[in-house]
């Protein structure tokens, strides 16, 4: 078997990895490469492999950096199945319906522009047409704990990665010359203890590990600790009649959120106020969480099946109209959630505009935020922000709450490749500093072979 990295190595958007194995060609993963200009570039490049020559995708998750480059895939020739979990097939749908609607927005913007410039403009990476088409060749056939045999001597098993809902990490089996190896792809890994999603399963021994490092260098606060603390940044704001704004992704964060405001409110940690989920892709996503009770943490599947809903209670608003969105800026002594996570568009800058400089107003941090972003700029105490042209004091009080992240943290990582010791790890999905962080981890409380992945180069197991 060999595994060549073309996304994810030596960085940590653009999850791609090439298996050819037993005349057999495959993608684990095929996501959009994110953060700033050079990086985005690299996704209107040619594939370095023939798309028509794969025999498959598997998929282990529906976030962006993990499927995002799927129709340009489709769009350059590629026919065979994307193999994934019904939960994710249905997140893909959404969110890269999305990321197309937003691409071809920017491109509108970016043409009228260059027709004042004279400038020639890039178009779209693909359409939502492209997406509908890309659809077609969803295979929703992966059920966690199930073997699929994809070739002769070759089967793939997903298992519950524990990250976000229908997301697996991957085991593939080959059968050759009477031996049996097996390379385990992690896909994003959970972390442990959170309430919406289930722990990450342990996986089976193996031979090789291809796993994500993104905190590999950390380990988080503990989910209890940070449920503590929104509650208090929300009786805080309430008391003095603010608003609370949480800028929330759609997928997971905003399910994760909601589902601890509503345990809140039911332990009557916290009284009883308006809260909103204004973001149509956070509540089509919701949707879809309701849908899948099977991939949810027990709590959450025994309030299903007894007709309860974990993320719509009392006080519950799901905001989809924007005229909806805008009586909101009316009310006060409410907890406002909107994307986008980092505050770079989206409903929640109409929000910020309204709250910012309310000293009575706060503002909750849950998610990362990229350096060079609104949200970033909040998190590092700035006094004055720009949105829409207009320049807007910070008065409110600015709260970041770390230990809702969706990975594993470092001895979560460690403890999930535990079973892998006397065999390889290979480091994929990490910054500089995680990846190396990680690497020393593994060998030396391990015992393991650990490599940073190599972008570009095959590894041979
Ligand atoms: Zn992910």
């Amino acid at each position: 078997m060999k595994i060549t990295g073309f996304g994810a190595a030596e960085g940590v958007t653009g999850s791609c990895h090439l298996v050819e194995a037993n005349g057999a060609r495959l993608l684990v993963d095929c996501g959009l490469h994110q953060g700033g200009h050079q990086e985005e570039k690299r996704n209107w490049q040619t594939f370095p492999f023939d798309p028509q020559g794969l025999d498959g995708v598997l998929l282990t998750h529906g976030h962006l950096d993990h499927c995002g480059r799927l129709p340009r895939l489709v769009k350059e020739g590629f026919r065979g199945p994307i193999i994934t979990t019904a939960a994710t097939r249905e997140v893909a749908r959404l969110i890269l319906l999305d990321a197309a609607h937003l691409q071809h927005e920017d491109f509108l913007v970016r043409k009228r522009k260059a027709r004042r410039s004279g400038q020639p403009v890039r178009p779209p990476l693909y359409s939502v047409e492209d997406v509908f088409y890309m659809l077609d060749q969803f295979e929703p056939r992966a059920q966690y704990e199930q073997p699929l045999e994809l070739a002769p001597g070759l089967r793939a098993s997903f298992r519950d990665a524990g990250h976000i809902l229908g997301s697996a990490f991957i085991e593939l089996e080959l059968e050759e010359d009477g031996t049996r190896k097996r390379t385990t792809f992690s896909g994003d890994l959970g972390n442990l203890g959170q309430h919406v999603v289930p722990d990450p399963v342990i996986p089976d021994r193996c031979d090789l590990a291809v796993v994500e490092s993104t905190y590999g260098d950390r380990n988080h606060r503990s989910v209890e600790d940070s449920v503590e603390e929104l509650a208090d940044a929300v009786n805080t704001t309430l008391e003095q009649k603010g608003n609370v704004v949480i800028p929330t992704f759609a997928l997971e964060r905003a399910q994760d959120v909601l589902f601890y405001l509503g345990q809140l409110r039911r332990e009557e940690r916290i009284p009883e106020c308006p809260i909103f989920l204004d973001s149509p892709l956070a509540i089509d996503i919701t949707g879809v969480y309701r849908r899948h009770p099977g991939c949810l943490e027990g709590t959450l599947q025994g309030m299903i099946e007894s007709g309860e809903s974990p993320f719509l209670f009392e006080g519950v608003r799901f905001t989809r109209t924007v005229e909806e969105s805008k009586e909101i800026n009316d009310v006060r002594g409410a907890i406002i959630m909107a994307g986008s996570g980092m505050c770079t568009g989206g409903r929640v800058l109409h929000h910020l505009r309204h709250n910012l400089w309310r000293e009575e107003a706060s503002v909750v941090i849950v998610g990362y935020q990229a350096r060079g972003t609104l949200g970033r700029a909040l998190v590092e105490g700035a006094k004055n922000v720009r949105i829409f042209g207009e320049e807007i004091a910070v008065k409110a009080k600015i709260y970041t709450i770390n230990g809702f992240s969706a990975h594993a943290d470092r001895a979560g990582l460690l403890r999930w490749l535990g079973p892998c010791r006397g065999g390889r790890a290979l480091l994929v999905h990490g910054e500089g500093h995680a990846l190396k962080a990680l690497q020393t981890a593994v060998q030396d409380e391990l015992g393991m072979e650990a490599q940073i992945a190599p972008l570009g180069e095959p590894v041979n197991l």
